[in-house]
């Protein structure tokens, strides 16, 4: 039945109005790539273009939030004992070897439906990470270009990689965290957008080949906007050989079709409802970062000793060795009277927007960074891996609209940065800043800011002429 009219659209695409103006999305299938991608996708069909989605089986979006476009699902092969304990970089290695021949596949019977039509596709549009996609996508003549999901200054770090390899900052020494970067200001050693990989060389291998991917596409798009990242956008323009495109925050030009793979829990809305203005402190890590069963009570213990409310989300499994939250001491949420509220996923952009919420204790996920922008509010910050760390310092140190959680996860730690953030006056100020900095962020993608006007070229780049 869906099969039907996904078939049904694809023909209406090849028969229709969409002539030349046809777009081919490609995600990498991750929930922070993913939600962008579907973003930019809702984007450009209000501007005119028909969107076909090319999509792993593996965290397949669900075709009925986007009634609009086609989906054309790809077997990847991949078994779900690889996609449960593979780490999120081996899982990202290891699709780059199982889909390319499905996804090579699925293009040639793509321009097969459209074999009449000189050039039936505007362009792919696909994440760099996917980087076989560059010699496929060149074999049917189909021009490429990618959306990166991070911000501009991290994906600047990325680029800098086998540069700060050959000077020595990496691999990094913990005796030198501290030491700026002075290729890469205003970065320090601790900030690199680095994991801590068991094969450092195969992450730095596919930090290249995702590099040279967007090198060689026709434009690397962004969810972020000149006005947050003008001289990341602009050292980018000047040194990189591909068009940047910052066309960011993709969520503000109209709101969005739901892309979230878990279901949102509406209770932290209803709980939401009932606490004061300003006073919730958000928690999220994201739709990746785990943590262990002893940081798991540190922030319980952290939570509780703030003395705010808060509601947090752990994600089922988010917490190595358990399933949910039976490590929680009995009665923890009893013993608050009502001041915590947990959930497995919470539905974010709401919970940002809403009023009652003060701060957001977030990992710095681009996504979420640039969430909490856009509800002008503060973040509590705790990097995990890759641009998280990257982020954290853009939040902390450049506009200065969050403080970094110090001296490690720890009860007093927690529940200080919280009070600070919340209760001090450091957190009016930090707040006052948010404020403007969404101000800003909401100017830039309407006509005449600057995302706009890039969104505009970015256009005509994918016009046919
Ligand atoms: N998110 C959500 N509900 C949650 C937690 C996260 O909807 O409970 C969304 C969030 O709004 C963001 C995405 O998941 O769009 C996470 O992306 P991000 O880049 O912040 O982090 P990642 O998951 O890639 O580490």
């Amino acid at each position: 039945m869906n099969n039907n009219r996904e078939e049904q659209k694809l023909e209406k695409s090849i028969n229709g109005d969409g002539n030349g103006k046809r777009l081919l999305f490609f995600p990498l299938p991750l929930q922070g790539h993913i939600t962008p991608i579907l973003q930019l996708a809702d984007i450009l069909y209000s501007k005119g273009f028909s969107i076909i989605i090319i999509h792993t089986k593996f965290n397949s979006p669900n075709p009925s939030n986007h009634p609009n476009f086609t989906f054309k699902p790809i077997n990847d092969n991949l078994s779900e004992a690889e996609t449960s304990e593979l780490s999120v970089f081996d899982l990202a290695y290891l699709i780059n070897v199982k889909c390319l021949a499905p996804f090579r596949d699925c293009l040639t019977e793509l321009f097969s439906d459209f074999s009449d039509v000189r050039r039936p596709f505007a362009a792919l549009i696909s994440d760099p990470v996917l980087h076989f996609t560059r010699d496929v996508a060149k074999s049917f003549d189909l021009p490429r270009f990618v959306l990166r999901t991070s911000g501009v200054g991290a994906f600047w770090g990325f680029t800098a990689i086998p540069l700060l390899q050959e000077q020595g900052y990496l691999p990094i020494e913990d005796s030198r965290l501290e030491d700026p970067v002075m290729e890469l200001p205003p970065l320090r050693i601790k900030d690199l957008p680095v994991i801590n990989a068991l094969d450092p060389p195969k992450f730095y291998h596919l930090v290249a080949a995702f590099i040279e991917e967007a090198k060689t596409s026709s434009g690397v798009i962004f969810n972020s906007f000149e006005e947050l990242e003008s001289s990341a956008i602009s050292t980018l323009r000047q040194q990189f050989p591909a068009p940047i495109f910052p066309i960011g925050p993709f969520h503000q030009y109209h709101p969005s079709n739901s892309s979230s793979l878990l279901k949102p829990d509406e209770s932290s809305i209803s709980w939401l409802d009932k606490q004061e203005p300003k006073s919730v402190v958000y928690v999220s890590f994201g739709s990746i970062a785990a943590i262990k069963e002893k940081e798991f009570l540190e922030i319980a213990l952290g939570l509780a000793n703030s003395k705010c409310p808060f509601l947090w989300v752990i994600r089922p499994g988010s917490v190595h060795g358990l399933e949910w939250l039976e490590a929680l001491p009995n009665g923890f949420l009893d013993s608050l009277n009502g001041r915590g509220h947990i959930v497995k996923w919470a539905p974010q952009l709401e919970v940002l927007a809403h009023s009652s919420v003060g701060a957001f204790w977030t990992h710095n996920g681009w996504n979420s960074t640039l969430e909490s922008i856009c509800e002008g509010v503060p973040m509590i910050c705790m990097p995990c891996f890759t641009d998280q760390m990257v982020n954290t310092r853009y939040v902390t140190y450049v506009w200065k609209v969050g403080i970094e959680l110090e001296n490690g996860l720890e009860r007093e730690n927690i529940a200080r940065a919280i009070r600070r953030l919340m209760v001090e006056e450091e957190g009016e100020e930090i707040r006052k800043r948010a404020l403007d900095l969404k101000e800003k962020a909401k100017f830039t993608s309407k006509r005449g800011g600057a995302s706009y006007k890039s969104l505009e070229s970015l256009i005509s780049c994918l016009s046919p002429s």
